[in-house]
């Protein structure tokens, strides 16, 4: 743990050190920036997580080495690898559709089909499963060798507003002491929650989608597998499918990650304690995957914004990243990858801003997140909207199951791996939705 004395002054203040505060700190600090990281660490969970293709393509970008073989054989080839402990290379997304069947609490197995990601220019021909902790660790590591200091284990109570302009915050320490970081512009990245984000009159739309999700690990002989399999169509008690989905993830490390994502367009989502559906679904498919009946890791849970929920994502002097501005994918539910790559455009826009000197610059970070993912979450909202339907959402998910052509489609749109120039019937789908979205009402 890294602590700096409380009282302190920065170029920038990173507040939350989580994917999508590292990667701003990183980007700022690469410019030569003097940044302070002031982070609470109370999420420590050793939950496997997946790592799309484009959070790979961040991790990257940013200079966390990941591995980039898809076809792991040789665990002791993969072991003398970098990263190897905490990240497993996952070459293909096998699509499950859960059959609803009285005999089986949550539905029986139905058809499955199995493929590659889809292969897009941006982004490697792989992801993976890696645990947050691990990841956060190499990214914390990386920081502080570029000069980025961290205030660890303090909470940023409150910002510092003077005649408007937020210019830094008070910190609580963990013997209660307190103090003040003082910044010429301060980066929002404190979660889901953000308390520190409402404080500054951050606001979600209640009405629009979020999600709830809830893992756990199990030792399993299958924790070697290149595949992650998500099944559709999960059910509630009653036997009607819930918008959202379950996964195993295979983390390379002895264990396989189980877990479930309720969004909240599913018509019983005020009802359902996501942790009794883990429990449910865990005992469906607990023999397939050769699962321990006592998890490894326990079971965690939280909530996820998704669709760009959240607003403003500027102000005067700050802009919000990750989850803190509800950038995750309203399709997956995933948000790795959308932290990192919202923490690298904040990064970019505030370290601009001190180069020129002018705290206007920063008004182009919501525009920026607009353009990146504006149309398509729209899209997305608007499909959480249209799958929570039971009639709609039992059609879809056992064409999904059953039509690996429709599957490899549908993953392409949702993880927007679309080829650029005409591509095929996924980019032609994706465009039509955005020119219909246009003119929907906002969802
Ligand atoms: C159970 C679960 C499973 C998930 N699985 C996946 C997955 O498999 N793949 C995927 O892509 N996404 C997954 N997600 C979503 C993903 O975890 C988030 O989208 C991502 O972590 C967002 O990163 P972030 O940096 O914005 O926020 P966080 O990761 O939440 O980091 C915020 C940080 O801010 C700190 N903090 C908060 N308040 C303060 C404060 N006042 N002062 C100081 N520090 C503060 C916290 O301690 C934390 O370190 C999952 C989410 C959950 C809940």
């Amino acid at each position: 743990m890294v602590t700096e004395p409380a009282d302190t002054t920065a170029d920038v203040l990173v507040v939350g050190g989580g994917p999508a505060g590292l990667a701003s700190a990183i980007e700022l600090a690469r410019r030569g920036r003097d940044v302070v990281v002031v982070d609470r660490g109370d999420t420590t969970d050793e939950i496997a997580m997946l790592f799309t293709p484009r959070a790979v393509a961040a991790s990257r970008r940013l200079g966390v080495d990941v591995l980039d073989r898809a076809d792991v054989l040789d665990r002791a080839d993969v072991l003398d690898r970098d990263g190897a402990e905490w990240f497993h290379p996952i070459g293909r997304v096998r699509i499950t559709a859960a059959m609803a069947d009285p005999a089986h609490p949550g539905g029986a197995v139905g058809p499955s089909t199995s493929s590659a990601w889809p292969r897009v220019r941006v982004a490697p021909d792989n992801g993976g499963v890696g645990t947050r902790t691990g990841f956060v660790a190499r990214l914390r590591a990386l920081a502080a060798t570029l000069g980025v200091r961290f205030l660890d284990g303090h909470d940023a109570t409150q910002p510092i507003v003077e005649r408007g302009f937020v210019r830094g915050a008070c910190v609580r320490g963990p013997d209660g002491a307190t103090g003040e970081v003082r910044a010429t512009f301060t980066v929002v990245a404190d979660g889901a929650n953000s308390h520190f984000g409402r404080l500054l009159g951050t606001y979600r739309e209640p009405d629009w989608p979020m999600a709830l999700a809830h893992t756990a690990g199990h030792r399993s002989p299958l924790h070697l597998a290149n595949e992650v399999e998500v099944v559709v169509g999960v059910t509630d008690r009653a036997g009607t499918p819930i918008a959202g989905y379950g996964w195993m993830f295979p983390t390379g490390a002895g264990t396989v990650g189980i877990g479930v994502m309720l969004v909240s367009t599913s018509p019983s989502f005020a009802v359902i304690n996501p942790a009794h559906l883990l429990e449910r679904f865990t005992e469906q498919h607990a023999d397939r995957w050769q699962l321990d009946p006592d998890p490894a890791t326990p079971a965690v849970g939280g909530r996820i914004p998704l669709g760009a929920s959240v607003g403003p994502l500027a102000g005067p002097t700050y802009v919000i990243v990750g989850d803190a501005g509800g950038v995750a994918n309203p399709l997956t539910g995933l948000g790795i990858d959308t932290a990192l790559e919202s923490g690298i455009i904040a990064g970019d826009v505030v370290g601009e801003a001190l180069d020129e000197g002018s705290a206007a610059v920063l008004q182009q970070y919501p525009k920026l997140i607009d353009d990146r993912y504006g149309s398509f979450y729209k899209v997305g909202r608007l499909a959480d909207r249209f799958v929570g339907q039971p009639p709609v959402a039992r059609r879809l998910h056992a064409a999904l199951g059953a039509r690996p052509a429709f599957a490899e489609g549908t993953l392409r749109v949702a993880l927007q791996h679309l080829r650029s120039g005409r591509g095929g019937v996924p980019e032609l789908v994706e465009r039509t939705a955005r020119a219909v979205a246009t003119f929907a009402p906002d969802a």
